[in-house]
């Protein structure tokens, strides 16, 4: 046995530290011995998922004694129809971050990089440094944005894999139609480059572009979306991504037989048809991003429009016992030191009450530390 696996874990692991999830509800109610607990710190649905998708996964539970369709047939047949794409460009996953790892296993290694920008989504460079590759880190622009020039100016050779988030998270801004389109025609095709779509369904501004026609033409374009979001089914963990079907064979050749599970499948092809349901999700959270911002505006607080179901305040002093005093109070928000961003905290859009609550406990917070 070696005194310290330090000297044999893969370099790129002993670099790492882990991912910080948003703080589970239970977890604070054990800590704190407190009942009522307003969680908005996941991006979470609050009205969760459709009732059409829970009566699948219930009815998927009959059979969980059986592996899953390990192709997913039925699923990727329902989402062809609905993005009106092939089905060979269809890849699933364990939630959309397992096709964001697959895409860094097959295409990262030692002597490569990946480019993403600051402020970007943490899993970026998590999977990125497992596999031995660089990370080039794009400063970002004007309100977090993505930079796409200081990008640009990180492409060479050894570049394989760019990671775009529209919207992206943590910021909540977006990429328009032109200027995406602009840089992904310049990109070299030596390199792949993932537009990650996590928040799509909640977009409703015009010039938000609409990458799926791309994938056809440019064949280094790769899609990820997922049913976490707006779909309510974090808890299941089911995304998909969309790219040339050779790319799609082989993120296949790597990923685990069954990466997807009998009732994420069933319940997200279910959630599929209820587009009524996105529908009421969008204007729930369309109403209470107005609230947040508009109650986050009279405590004086400064914070970055967003098109997604989250958003990003700034305290304009350290975060950290804010988050920690509204922990105390009950309220779980998100602090994003790991992000670059001390001062910020990222607070998911939840129901009404939930929001007011947030709101309130944050006006209390902000007077009493
Ligand atoms: C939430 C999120 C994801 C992935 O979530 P999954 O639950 O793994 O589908 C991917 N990208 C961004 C930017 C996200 O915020």
């Amino acid at each position: 046995m070696p005194e310290d696996f330090s000297t044999i874990v893969q370099a790129g692991v002993r670099s790492l530290t882990p991912y910080q999830p948003g703080k589970p509800v239970e977890e604070l109610q054990r800590e704190l011995g407190l009942t009522e607990v307003v969680k908005l710190a996941s991006n979470e649905n609050p009205l969760g998922p459709s009732p059409l998708a829970l009566a699948e996964a219930r009815r998927a539970l009959s059979d969980i004694r059986l592996y899953p369709d390990g192709s997913g047939y039925r699923l990727k047949q329902a989402l062809a129809q609905h993005l009106g794409v092939e089905i060979a460009a269809i890849s699933l996953g364990n939630g959309s971050s397992d096709l964001l790892e697959l895409v860094a296993r097959a295409f990262l290694g030692p002597g490569t990089a990946a480019v993403y920008s600051a402020h970007a989504f943490a899993m970026y460079p998590i999977y990125t440094t497992a596999t031995g590759a660089e990370c080039r880190v794009a400063p970002a622009g004007l309100g977090h944005s993505h930079d796409l020039d200081a990008m640009a100016a990180r492409i060479d050779t050894t570049v394989r894999v760019v990671f775009i988030a529209n919207p992206n998270n943590p910021t909540g801004g977006y990429l328009a139609t032109a200027a995406l389109r602009e840089f992904l025609q310049w990109l070299p095709r030596h390199v792949i480059v993932v537009v990650d779509e996590a928040y799509c369904e909640y977009v409703e501004q015009a010039d938000y572009p609409d990458c799926m026609p791309w994938v056809a033409e440019l064949r280094n374009l790769v899609v990820t979306r997922t049913f976490s979001k707006a779909y309510g089914l974090a808890g299941l963990r089911i995304g998909y991504a969309v790219s040339d079907p050779a790319v799609a064979d082989y993120l296949n050749r790597i990923r685990q037989p069954f990466n997807v599970n009998s009732i994420a499948l069933s319940a997200a092809s279910a959630a599929l048809t209820d587009q009524e349901h996105l529908r009421r999700s969008r204007e729930v959270n369309a109403a209470g991003l107005q609230q947040l911002q508009a109650g986050v505006e009279r405590l004086g607080l400064r914070y970055t429009p967003s098109v997604g179901n989250f958003l990003l305040v700034d305290l304009g002093r350290d975060a950290a016992p804010i988050y920690q005093a509204l922990l105390a109070q009950g309220v779980i928000v998100r602090p994003l030191a790991n992000y670059a961003l001390p001062q910020h905290l990222r607070v998911s859009i939840g129901l009404p009450v939930e929001n007011e609550c947030f709101l309130q406990r944050l006006a209390q917070v902000l007077a009493d530390v």
